[in-house]
């Protein structure tokens, strides 16, 4: 069990300033093949690159230069490849600009004859680091932007204007049509050309994902799971694994059948999502990726994704207390119960087998404001833990039922609101007290 990494959304707010100046902003992604893009051998195993053009449209912008920035100066992005046009917008004429980029900012120098309307469009190919890291075994399946570390953020791909208000964005992705795309964006456009999105760069640093999979590669496989429809991508060669499986899984996730949740299409994408030490999962809204051993083996893995999805559980304000151990320690404590509710004995000997290696454990949960290696075991091991010892004295059936409720019922899933929600169900003072203080 402690192998296994759930993968947290690592939320950086940030903020734009403003200012009086509007712009029209269309950032085009053309994904191509890596080696159309560089003769680098060393980056092949990423398997797919891209060429960005972003296009701003510029009104009544008097100063000599605008200033571009990066969330996190860590791109693979070679300024040799940058090319920057501008274009006056009623003479039609075009000049290529000048700039100077220092890892941080991109400093673009206007010239006088492109007016204060203009066009302005930066072009180049972009490797790397946005790019979730993606085992090589697999590297043309499947094409994911954006990950949980803040350097893989989508954003991380794109120069954003600094202290301008940024409005009518568009992403514009363009791609093989073998590729088929799912996306956390809201789609407002389809061709046989592009997908069309809206792109809002404060969305992004939060819960965004673009992911492309071979669709000569995966099969579609639609299941029912509490009465929610579940769109299955599996891979040729797992489709035997995937059927000898599902139906243990979903057996187990009849318990929840009497609960009810929203009924959207949910689509989950297995792909050979792990490295020496950790298979991963990750659930953005509707949609969930998963190591294809979720389906095979690591079932209570599945199921804490699929508990992150059917509770809808949104990676904002990290840093507020106890979100770890609302947002992931309680969800794993669910998801070992739903695992092993039909053998209570199992049950317990699985926390029993944890104990020993959380006796010491000094992490507070109630303060802890980020979630690393460093406090994986904590979280996932010893939180679920002081849920258990809870729920044993309010009884486990008891319990899960006043944990699931209190996920659907409150919008906000804080410590607070969890600690109302047991004392509405006249849980014992006592038992609560206890709880709080072994965790704050
Ligand atoms: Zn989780």
């Amino acid at each position: 069990m402690n192998v296994k990494t759930f993968i947290l959304f690592i939320i950086l707010l940030s903020s734009i300033n403003s200012s009086s100046q509007d712009i029209n902003a269309n950032y085009k992604v053309r994904v191509i093949p890596i080696e159309l893009l560089s003769k680098d051998a060393s980056l092949s195993k990423i398997g797919y690159g891209t060429s960005i053009t972003s296009e701003y449209k510029i009104n009544n912008y008097l100063r000599d230069t605008i200033v571009f920035t990066v969330n996190n100066a860590v791109r693979d992005f070679g300024p040799s490849n940058l090319k920057i046009i501008a274009k006056n917008l009623s003479s039609l004429k075009t000049e290529r600009l000048d700039y100077k980029y220092d890892g941080y900012n991109l400093y673009v120098f206007l010239k006088a004859d492109i007016g204060s309307c203009f066009y302005l469009s930066l072009q180049y190919t972009y490797i790397g680091t946005s790019f979730m890291s993606v085992p090589e075994s697999n590297r043309r399946n499947i094409v994911i932007f954006g990950g949980d570390e803040s350097f893989e953020h989508f954003t991380q791909m794109f120069f954003l204007p600094k202290k301008i208000i940024l409005h009518n964005e568009t992403l514009r992705l363009y791609n093989d049509t073998n590729l088929k795309a799912f996306s956390t964006l809201s789609e407002i456009k389809r061709n046989t050309k592009y997908i069309e999105y809206k792109f809002h760069e404060k969305d992004a640093i939060n819960n965004l994902s673009v992911i492309l999979i071979d669709s000569n590669i995966y099969h579609s496989v639609v299941k029912f799971i509490n009465k929610r429809k579940y769109f299955f991508y599996i891979r040729n060669q797992n489709l035997t694994i995937f059927e000898n499986n599902i139906k243990k899984i979903t057996s187990k996730l009849k318990i929840l059948d009497e609960y009810q949740f929203s009924k959207s299409d949910f689509h989950i994408i297995e792909f050979d999502w792990r490295n020496k030490k950790n298979v991963k999962g990750r659930t953005y809204s509707d949609i969930m990726l998963i190591d294809i051993s979720f389906l095979s083996k690591h079932y209570s893995s599945f199921i804490h994704e699929y508990l992150h999805s059917i509770l809808n559980i949104k990676y904002k304000n990290t840093s507020r207390n106890g979100f770890y151990l609302i947002n992931e320690s309680l969800i794993e404590y669910l998801a070992q119960y739903i695992y092993y509710h039909d053998s209570i004995s199992k049950f317990n000997s699985y926390f029993k087998s944890k104990e020993n290696g959380c006796e010491k454990d000094s992490v507070k949960l109630f303060n802890l404001k980020s979630n690393t290696a460093a406090t994986f075991s904590s979280v996932y091991n010893c939180g679920p833990i002081y849920f258990y010892k809870m729920a044993k004295s309010i009884g486990f059936h008891q319990f899960f039922n006043i944990a699931i409720t209190f996920f659907i019922q409150n919008k906000e899933k804080s410590f607070d609101t969890l600690i109302s929600s047991l004392k509405k169900k006249k849980v014992d003072d006592e038992i609560i007290d206890k709880f709080m203080n072994s965790v704050k």
